[in-house]
């Protein structure tokens, strides 16, 4: 079915705002047809857009916790009503099968409500009185915060930003990625409508804008999304101005499979299929790189193997029987190639999986077969650099200290997982250097947006989601009045 290319616009301070050059965004699954056109803004679209937003906080820093909730319940419920349309458009730009647009609405709505169902009790004010006088606890708003989001999950790596930011009474400048700028949008827009202008502005663009959005001294706070390098720039760009930050990086997260983990067992080998190749393996926190005893891997590449051809299945987008779709761009694609092709000349074996679904459709977008790459070794790219796509390596080991050190060894930190006898798994999980660890599951599987999601090491600073995914929007703010205002061994 042929669509029409839809335009979305900026918001400035409750404007749709125009601009003469665009972004044209491409269908990963057939590039030759244009999904849409976002605007390519400017550093001058920029510093208006975060001058609307200091404007804004002004008096939305005033409004009262209540208010704020029940604007962004109102938001959630159009959300609800337009599904159907945002996850749509995000398949079409973005590459992911419907089924998965819908999975990223649904988190994104999860923890939109949960914030909201949490609010009170985590940020709002805490009067203590005692024997010692009154602390009045105050959870102050930081100002002008600036959301830059990447292309994987735009919908839910924005609203994981937008909804404590303006929970917590402040405004925001949101940058999604060119990458995947449409649905976001859309989405950004039902949001902004439901507050007051200027409370939410949106733009999009390259570097450009997202360099002003780091260094503008009226912007207090940066929550950031994307890879480890740009993370770096950003921390540059916001010290001379002393900003906050969170910073959520790049991710090469291990799935160690213990001695006790049973190759035979179906589901969880269906489950770590998943955990590869969800969304073609575009998330931060797939599982990147898996570790086998040695004496079980033949047992396990073989049943490994039979698991994901039952799963993969590759294709259309808006075929209910995909699972994976193309990847997101041309880049990417040729990127993970380099990492396969580079193990295969390194020694190792390459496994293709599953079933092309239309090999017509195949040729012509950014689709790639998904491959295990066997017989990887610690040192080769594939397992050293974060994929971010459809191919796995697997590496062997001799013994669980060896596999809690090759985990280890990364300059990540981002997720990780061990599989096996539920106990065992729970002990070697403390040994991990991640911000996660699941337990005989991973990536999405195991997310759960009660509690906080960040990484260690160069995988980010700070945490999202859960109570710290709130409290990283509001300055505290004591106000104490003590009995005692004089300090006894000061002498009169
Ligand atoms: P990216 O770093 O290239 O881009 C992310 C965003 O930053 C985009 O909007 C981009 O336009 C903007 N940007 C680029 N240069 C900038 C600069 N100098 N200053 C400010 N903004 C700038 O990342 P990507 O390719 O869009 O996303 C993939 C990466 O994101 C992967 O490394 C992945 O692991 C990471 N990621 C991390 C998490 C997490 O929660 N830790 C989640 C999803 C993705």
């Amino acid at each position: 079915m042929v669509h029409e290319p839809v335009t979305v616009h900026a918001l400035i301070n409750g404007e749709k705002v125009d601009t003469k050059d665009k972004i044209t965004r491409e269908n990963p699954s057939n590039p030759s047809e244009i999904v849409g056109y976002a605007p390519l803004n400017t550093k001058e679209d920029t510093v208006r857009a975060i001058d609307a937003a200091d404007e804004a906080f002004k008096t939305w820093r005033n409004s009262s916790l209540e208010e704020r909730i029940e604007r962004m319940q109102r938001a959630i419920k159009r959300l609800q009503d337009s599904q159907k349309e945002i996850t749509e458009l995000l398949s079409r730009e973005h590459g992911k099968p419907v089924y998965d647009s819908e999975g990223e609405l649904y988190v994104s709505i999860a923890w939109m409500e949960h914030a909201c169902k949490t609010a009170k009790d985590v940020i709002g004010d805490d009067v203590r009185e005692d024997e010692n006088g009154t602390t009045i606890i105050r959870h102050d708003p930081i100002g002008v915060v600036s959301a830059i989001a990447p292309w994987n999950y735009p919908i839910s790596l924005s609203t994981i930003k937008v909804a404590p930011a303006l929970l917590a009474g402040n405004t925001i400048v949101v940058k999604p990625s060119p990458l995947a700028p449409l649905a976001v949008t859309m989405v950004l827009d039902i949001i902004a409508e439901e507050f007051p202008p200027g409370v939410v502005n949106v733009l999009n663009g390259e570097a450009d804008v997202g360099i002003e959005l780091t260094s503008n001294p009226k912007v207090m706070k940066i929550a950031f999304t994307g890879g480890t390098e740009t993370g770096r720039k950003i921390m540059e760009a916001a010290a001379p101005t002393v900003k906050e930050l969170t910073l959520e990086l790049g991710g090469n997260d291990p799935a160690i499979m213990l001695p006790s983990f049973d190759p035979n067992d179906e589901k969880a080998m269906r489950r770590l299929v998943v955990s590869n190749f969800l969304t073609a393996g575009e998330i931060c926190m797939i599982a990147k790189r898996i570790y086998v005893p040695r004496s079980m891997h033949d047992q396990f590449v073989e049943k490994y193997i039979e698991a994901a051809n039952k799963w993969v299945r590759v294709g259309d987008p808006f075929n209910r029987d995909v699972t994976l779709g193309p990847v997101n761009n041309k880049k990417q694609k040729d990127y993970v190639q380099e990492l396969v092709d580079d193990a295969q000349a390194n020694g190792a074996e390459i496994h293709t999986l599953g079933e092309i679904l239309d090999p017509e459709l195949f040729e012509k977008g950014y689709f790639m077969q998904p491959t295990l790459v066997v017989g990887a070794k610690q040192e080769d790219r594939i397992v050293k650099e974060e994929q971010f796509g459809p191919t796995v390596p697997i590496v062997a080991y001799d013994d669980v200290d060896e596999a809690v050190h090759l985990a280890n060894d990364s300059i990540f930190g981002l997720t990780s997982s061990v599989w096996g006898d539920d106990q065992e798994a729970i002990e070697v999980a403390a040994r991990i250097e991640a911000g996660t660890t699941m337990i005989n599951t991973a990536a999405i599987q195991g997310l759960d947006v009660r509690y906080e999601f960040g990484g260690v090491k160069q995988s980010g600073v700070g945490r999202e989601y859960g109570e710290q995914g709130l409290k990283s929007y509001v300055n505290i703010h004591i106000i104490n009045n003590p009995n005692m205002k004089d300090l006894p061994h000061i002498p009169e």
